[in-house]
């Protein structure tokens, strides 16, 4: 717990010196007041800090008058493609039997929506998912067959277990305690939900789920509802953090009827993680995080215990904002 969380600080500073002064803040609490319709303009937000340059690749797209989907689809194949991010995509941390096994989802403003899971070999399963939701009439697609499906739309096999990888399973074998705490195993999807010129609102979440995890494990991050969920007439959440505990409360659904019934995207994330802790006795090393977005374009993150995080990008901001938070220590 301590560990990421030092971690998180200094890679937020990190982050954030990368960026010049005047591009970059960071800041507390993560809101911003509602605005009026006719003012909305496109934005971008992600979770972590790997999300500044992820915003960087959405943000070129939206600004150019660029759909919403395509660019959450490019934002975050950059974090997939980072052999760096150690739990998205290549590069990601394996499970226990050191393969690496990835999770990924997209829906867009109509509703329509693909997801993989349990997926090898492949580098960016988002635009896998991306064909799952355009060329199948099915939602998911999973394991071996994920995969034949991704081969046979051309996408290239890669091995993604990196060197730096496999030599941080070969350390953890040695004990082989199967204890996948998040926080200790510095674990972070990246969601991203975004809103284009148009007005409409898409979102994306990829990960290589919990390092160490059990072969076969999905979480929540490629399940609709639990780690994305888009509504255009509404906005957008998404979710990091011990997936079960997001599955178990459809996190990112009951955000999204929230703000339905009238909450703002703060107030809505808090609501959502004082659910998750009520419906949990042991809250022992139980991070999770939520990010939102309404479609007035006003977002809002929150989280159990100090130390998430997000990346925002619009036309006049570019900066990593710390999220709300319930505890201070696990
Ligand atoms: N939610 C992801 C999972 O449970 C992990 C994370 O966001 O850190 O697979």
């Amino acid at each position: 717990m301590t560990k990421r969380r030092d971690f998180l600080k200094l890679s937020a500073l990190a982050g954030a010196a990368a960026l010049t002064p005047s591009a970059c803040k960071i800041e507390t609490p993560g809101e911003r007041p509602a605005k009026s319709k006719k003012s909305i303009k496109p934005i971008v937000i992600s979770t972590w800090q790997h999300g500044m340059a992820a915003n960087k690749a959405a943000w070129d797209i939206l600004v150019n008058k660029g759909a919403a989907l395509d660019a959450v689809e490019a934002g975050v194949r950059v974090t997939e493609s980072d052999p760096l991010s150690t739990s998205v995509g290549f590069g990601g941390l394996p499970d226990r039997d050191g393969k690496v096994t990835l999770d990924a989802c997209i829906m867009d403003h109509k509703n329509q929506c693909g997801a993989v899971a349990f997926l090898q070999d492949i580098e960016n399963p988002i635009s896998v998912a991306r064909k799952v939701m355009e060329d199948t009439p099915h939602v998911m697609l999973v394991g071996e067959g994920a995969l034949q499906f991704a081969l046979e739309k051309g996408f290239p096999h890669k091995n993604l277990l990196t060197d730096k990888a496999e030599k941080a399973w070969k350390e953890w074998l040695k004990k082989s305690n199967y204890q996948p705490v998040i926080n200790r195993e510095n674990h972070d999807t990246i969601g991203m939900l975004a809103i284009d010129a148009n007005g409409n609102l898409a979102g994306a979440c990829t990960t290589s789920g919990m390092a160490y995890k059990l072969h076969g494990r999905v979480g929540d991050s490629p399940i609709i509802g639990a780690g994305l969920f888009v509504d255009n007439e509404v906005g957008a959440a998404c979710a990091t953090g011990v997936g079960e505990a997001v599955i178990r409360t459809a996190g990112s659904a009951i955000i999204v009827e929230m703000m339905r019934n009238g909450m703002s995207p703060a107030a809505a994330c808090k609501e959502a993680v004082l659910r998750v802790m009520k419906k949990h006795s042991d809250l022992k090393n139980l991070q999770v995080g939520f990010l939102a977005l309404n479609r007035n374009g006003e977002y809002g993150a929150y989280s159990i215990y100090k130390g998430f995080n997000f990346a925002l990008r619009t036309d006049t901001e570019e900066s990593l904002v710390n999220a709300k938070f319930e505890l201070t220590n696990a």
